[in-house]
């Protein structure tokens, strides 16, 4: 099979990362392989689940024009700057343009040691990398920028953690790989030309209409892009679990699917991440986290900037400043239509805040609440509200958004199909995503598929599927650990 890669960062950018192969795996056997996005990249799937493909997807063969490199980064980790990091576990197989003209890294996840690995042994757990797969297609299917997930291959080795577990390659596919921590590395120890040569780079592939050279928009752009993305994870419930700068992706994208999770009751205090002792990734910090990232890129574009140094220094802090704004009005686009509403009003933050309060002291399930909403509007059964306790409270509440849409002038009625486009019935739910892990850890991929099939129609309620709309009981949510 034809593989079209067309490589850029070896031939412009050969500073950002180690040629280096994947490392050979036992006994490579396809887990899961993407069909759509196969098509869109413009690789041919029957080829790609033949044993030449598979080997390619595990790293154990090279296709022809690929010319594989672990790229390196620096990272601020939990806030402490890891001057240099690198793919320790990843190699980046080539770059390929799809057939909507778009240039998409392909990456393994798992693929063995590189000159980053440090300590690791450069590979991926299966679980892990099911996760990672799951979360990625649905955030796609419910339209939030992400990674998405190309194949999945068992490696047929086991990788020792806490115990030995089955190993897997994941397929990664990236708009870019290119990181806040990119630019942390080049920065900090680069030249000045390669830090400014990579930032045109980051500009032409993913901000083409900005003014080369200006390095202040650039950092404008992706303030706006990350606060945007952000306003999204809210309004899904989705915890990333590790916003570090090597996690924050230049292209607006989700990356890193790592020990992320959703939000089961509502609580904003919620993490999951064993690694995160002080919830320093919690729900509600998400914004203000995004946005300490991103001063550390505007101290990465500074230098390149022309001007006054203490006027520059004031303009690139408003530029990160502008982060609040954007996210706020993005919040507020994304909670709107989860209400129905299709206006703007003065009172919409208020009357979204307080519905979450009442999610909160109520323990109310984050995504059946909204869905829920919609059923009010159709006079069905809804079991989520039912639950309320303060019933008084909840009906003020009620009316308060009864009558603000009303004020939007429609039939009432009417908005139940927007809420029902918008709010997702089915979410990868941390009890189900480890209860399909296990099952293929045990060798059963029934779950997983299954689980992928229904979150990939995260909008449809469907026949039979009931479950899966269903919480996990109490005692799973509040010992629920993410690694
Ligand atoms: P993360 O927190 O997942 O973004 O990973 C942080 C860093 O650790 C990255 O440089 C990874 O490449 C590296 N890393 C994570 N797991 C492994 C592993 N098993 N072997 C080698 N490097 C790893
Ligand atoms: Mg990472
Ligand atoms: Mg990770």
């Amino acid at each position: 099979m034809r593989w079209p890669f067309d490589n850029t960062y070896v031939r412009d950018l050969g500073w950002l990362g180690a040629r280096v192969d994947p490392v050979p795996v036992r006994s490579p056997e396809l887990l899961a392989l993407n069909e759509d996005l196969a098509v869109e990249l413009g690789l041919d799937s029957g080829g790609l689940r033949s044993p030449e493909g598979v080997a390619v997807l595990a790293g154990n063969a090279l296709a022809e024009g690929s010319e594989p490199i672990a790229q390196a980064y620096a990272g601020h980790q939990f806030g402490q700057l890891t001057p240099v990091l690198g793919d320790g576990r990843a190699h980046l197989l080539g770059e390929v343009v799809d057939t909507r003209g778009r240039r998409r890294d392909l990456a393994l996840k798992g693929s063995g040691r590189t000159p980053f690995s440090r300590a690791g042994d450069g590979r991926a757990v299966t679980g892990p990398v099911l996760r990672e797969y799951l979360v990625a297609e649905f955030m796609h299917a419910v339209g939030v920028p992400t990674t998405r997930a190309l194949a999945a291959v068992a490696t047929g080795e086991r990788v020792q953690r806490e115990r030995p577990l089955p190993g897997a390659v994941l397929t990664r596919v990236a708009s870019s790989h290119l990181r806040i921590g990119t630019l942390v590395l080049l920065a900090t120890r680069g030249s000045r030309e390669q830090l400014a040569d990579t930032v045109e780079y980051v500009r032409a592939r993913h901000y083409p209409d900005l003014a080369q050279h200006d390095p202040m928009a650039l950092l404008s752009a992706v303030v706006e892009r990350q606060a945007r993305l952000v306003a999204r994870w809210m309004s899904l419930g989705f915890i990333h679990g590790v916003m570090n700068t090597d996690n924050m992706t230049l292209s607006g994208e989700t990356i890193d699917y790592g020990p992320c999770a959703f939000l089961d009751a509502y609580d904003p205090a919620t993490f999951f991440s064993s690694v995160d002792a002080m919830g320093r990734y919690r729900y509600s910090a998400q914004p203000a986290m995004a946005m300490w990232g991103l001063a550390r890129l505007a101290e990465c574009l500074l230098p390149l900037a022309e001007g006054e140094p203490d006027a520059l220094m004031t303009e690139a802090q408003e530029r990160v400043q502008a982060f609040a704004g954007i996210h706020e009005e993005a919040w507020l686009d994304a909670f709107r239509p989860k209400l129905g509403l299709v206006r703007v009003g003065t009172e919409d933050r208020e009357l979204v805040e307080d519905v979450l309060m009442i999610a909160k002291e109520e323990t109310l399930d984050f995504t059946n609440l909204f869905r829920d909403l919609a059923r009010v509007l159709r006079q069905e059964p809804t079991p989520t509200l039912d639950r309320i306790e303060d019933v008084p409270r909840w009906q003020q509440w009620r009316k308060r958004w009864l009558d603000r849409l009303e004020s939007e002038g429609e039939p009432v009625g009417s908005r139940h199909a927007l809420m029902d486009g918008t709010n997702p019935i089915h979410i990868p739910r941390n009890h189900l995503v480890e209860e399909a892990l296990a099952a293929a850890h045990a060798g059963d991929l029934a779950p997983f598929a299954q689980l992928l099939e229904v979150t990939g129609s995260p909008f449809v309620e469907q026949e039979g599927r009931e479950r899966y709309a269903e919480p996990a009981d109490s005692d799973f949510t509040h010992g629920y650990v993410t690694y």
